[in-house]
């Protein structure tokens, strides 16, 4: 992986071997960002984005299509139509695959047909379809997330992109957005002001599933360090323990880096923790197998559950989501905890009772405010 030095962080940041651009996109303010950070890579015009997209997923992850959306930016979050315990959480879609390669991610089944990494000119368009939901619905409070198809910030360096999401959440009353990464490109945020609008969310794992499974990400501690400097400018912060992976020596391995994370961070400025277990689905596993990746995740005993993935049987699940969160309620009673993708009869078995779909969004809204 190529790689630059940017900003005040001393990670090394992914650069793409190529970067291909729509045509009429290229004076975009995008387009003209990556070219600027990039001036020696080559760029090549395309007329059609579709001709850009790679032979394999692997060489998707290498270079980057600057391209428009065509359709809408937002989607639903799919837990509440699956059967499980619904957040209410919205996903806006400004950049498609990621440049990091973790081997249990779902992107390399749900894209595969389409695994060109993209990030999309038509920012605006995306924002004023949110605004229109936003204002059509101003007795609800709104999660919004960039980090479904993407991760939030790992192009942050080269697109800016969170220099026009921070300004816009910061001036609005009912939403706030969620940037969810494994980096630590956080550079632009410290100069913005989110106004209490916008949470920074890591997902963090034991330091082995890290290590084995999580190529091109930060390593835990680059992770924590960027989330204590995100608090230190105003940003409240979310932690993601997903997937919870039952590996040999998993109860030391996840106490540590709960005692790692809270040794740096405040807990009090923290917006959220969600739990989840590592989730298969058989094609997922297919592209795995073909990647030869996750080897030591693929040997993993699974059962299919209501929605059709597999997870590791309930009982063990429970005993993870527990024993974290009695971890979790040491450091500060009152953290904010959901557990994502879980029926709600896991709910009632780790927590006494299972919220009413939209209450877990609204409970989590105001828990910090
Ligand atoms: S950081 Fe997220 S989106 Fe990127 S490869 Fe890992 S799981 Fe997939």
């Amino acid at each position: 992986m190529r790689a630059v030095e940017h900003g005040t962080s001393d990670r090394r940041r992914w650069v793409p071997t190529a970067v291909w651009i729509e045509r009429g996109e290229e004076e975009s303010s995008l387009a003209r960002r990556v070219r600027g950070r990039l001036p020696d890579s080559p760029v090549c015009i395309v007329e059609d984005p579709r001709v850009a997209e790679p032979q394999t997923f692997a060489d998707g992850k290498r270079r980057l299509v600057i391209q428009r959306r065509r359709g809408s930016f937002l989607q639903h979050c799919p837990a509440g139509i699956t059967g499980m315990v619904c957040c209410n959480y919205l996903v806006m879609n400004f950049a498609s695959n990621c440049p990091f390669d973790c081997s249990y991610c779902f992107l390399q089944d749900y894209l595969a047909n389409n695994p060109a990494l993209k990030a999309f000119t038509n920012v605006g368009d995306g924002l004023a379809e949110l605004d229109d939901v936003l204002r059509a619905h101003p007795e609800r409070t709104f999660r919004v997330g960039t980090g479904e198809l993407a991760d939030s910030l790992a192009l942050d360096h080269l697109t800016d992109l969170s220099c026009e999401l921070v300004p816009f959440f910061a001036e609005r009353r009912n939403a706030l957005l969620e940037l969810k990464t494994k980096s630590d490109d956080v550079d632009n945020l410290l100069g913005l002001d989110p106004k209490g609008r916008v949470v920074v969310a890591w997902s963090l794992n034991a330091r082995a599933i890290t290590a084995a499974e999580e190529p091109g990400t930060a390593t835990l501690d680059e992770r924590i360090r960027a989330a204590a400097r995100v608090q230190a400018a105003g940003y409240l912060i979310g932690v993601h323990f997903d997937p919870l992976v039952a590996h040999e020596g998993w109860e030391a391995g996840y106490q540590e880096v709960i005692a790692a994370l809270f040794r740096t961070v405040d807990p009090r400025r923290v917006a959220w923790v969600s739990l989840g277990s590592l989730r298969m689905t058989s094609t997922l596993k297919m592209a795995m197998r073909a990647r030869r990746h996750g080897i030591q995740l693929l040997g993993s005993e699974l059962v299919p559950g209501v929605d059709g993935k597999e997870r590791v049987w309930r009982g063990l699940r429970v005993k993870m989501y527990r024993r974290m969160l009695e971890w979790l309620r040491q450091v500060d009673a009152q953290m904010p905890l959901y557990i994502c993708m879980e029926p709600a009869g896991v709910w009632n078995t780790v927590f006494g009772a299972a919220p009413a779909d939209r209450e877990v969004a609204q409970r989590l809204v105001a828990a910090r405010q």
